[in-house]
């Protein structure tokens, strides 16, 4: 079977690996489609820290169940799911307190371990998803979805409350749809055009061109100079999160997504001024099968934001595009072959 490996930070290609075999409990899965993620590319590039190689890529997938060892646990040949692609030691501090996506010893798929980027991929049965309802690729996007809702959960958004996401890329637009879903009204602020428009499109209450406006004329004009009671960070670049602090009301709670790695400068007595909550927001915990339901019903449709479908075949000039900071699309995703 092929896989899409990273064998060297900068070198990918589509190569032929021998097939994996599931083992008791886990089922054979023949990917349907797959995401590409700022995660991927920090792999491609060699900038994630934890990755070693080669690495195959890949978290955010739906793939069909072609075989299972052992006992079905639920599930059957020919079922469409999507998988939790964030494995836990179980035992560390923090899974022991039930905080596994935080677990001290997390092993993503794609980062920590080969993940997706592959025609057959073996998974736990009890990290799988099954969805019937929903179209394989909308259900390719729960997992980043998961990662906005786990946000708007950490910062407890409410009914009718004011939040602005910093952001609009694929996580601040899910963000976006995440504290909608809440009752909350959300603005969105990015730098792209495109991005901005498509979250017109998707029911943003406003939307805000930094490279034209200053946070402070959107605090007056969308706030009447109150600020936001929840500002979602969702590009982890330094300017955003001092942008977010000025874009608080005082008593608001700030949820970092976006995972920067440059130093940020700020003065700490702010945070005091305000009364400001900060919160960090890392994958998602349990949330898989609401947001399902949420596709399934209707009540979220995420189609929009897959903005281009690309042959597994083209994989690798993709994934390069993607690297080479492309802002033309939102969320790629990569198309597998259907069972020969
Ligand atoms: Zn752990």
């Amino acid at each position: 079977m092929r896989a899409l490996q990273v064998t060297t930070p900068g070198t990918a290609q589509v190569t032929e690996i021998p097939a994996p075999r599931p083992a008791p409990g886990e089922a054979l899965l023949r990917v349907r489609y797959a995401g590409i993620c700022g995660s991927d590319i920090q792999t491609f590039r060699g900038t994630q820290p934890f990755t070693t190689y080669p690495r195959i890529p890949g978290h955010e997938f739906s793939a069909e169940i072609i075989e299972i060892h052992g006992e079905g646990a639920g599930f059957a040949i020919g079922d469409v799911v999507t998988g939790v692609p964030y494995f836990q030691d179980g035992t560390c501090y923090s899974c022991r307190r039930g905080l596994i996506n935080a677990c001290v010893h997390n092993e993503t798929m794609g980062v920590h371990r080969d993940g997706a980027f592959q025609e057959l991929l073996t998974m736990p049965l009890d990290r799988l998803h099954r969805a019937e309802g929903v179209d394989p690729r909308d259900l390719a996007l729960v997992e980043p979805f998961s990662i906005g809702y786990h946000a708007v959960l950490r910062a407890e958004v409410g009914e009718s409350e004011k939040v602005l996401v910093l952001g609009a890329g694929a996580i601040g637009l899910l963000t976006m749809l995440s504290a909608q879903t809440r009752g909350a009204q959300v603005w969105i602020a990015d730098v792209v055009a495109s991005r901005l428009e498509l979250a017109a499109q998707l029911g943003a209450a406003g939307t805000i061109d930094l490279s034209s406006t200053t946070i402070a004329d959107v605090v007056t004009s969308a706030t009447d100079g109150d600020g936001f009671d929840v500002v979602c960070e969702a590009t982890g670049l330094p300017i955003s999160f001092t942008n977010a602090i000025e874009a608080a009301a005082v008593g608001a709670r700030l949820v970092l997504i976006g995972n920067g790695t440059a130093e940020v400068t700020f003065n700490q007595s702010i945070l005091i001024k305000k009364e400001l909550t900060v919160l960090g927001s890392r994958n998602s915990r349990d949330v898989f099968p609401t947001l399902i339901e949420l596709l399934e019903t209707g009540q979220v449709d995420v189609s929009a934001i897959r903005t281009r479908i690309v042959p597994f075949a083209e994989a690798q000039g993709a994934l390069e595009a993607a690297a080479a900071g492309s802002r033309d699309d939102v969320k790629v995703l990569l198309e597998f072959p259907p069972a020969p």
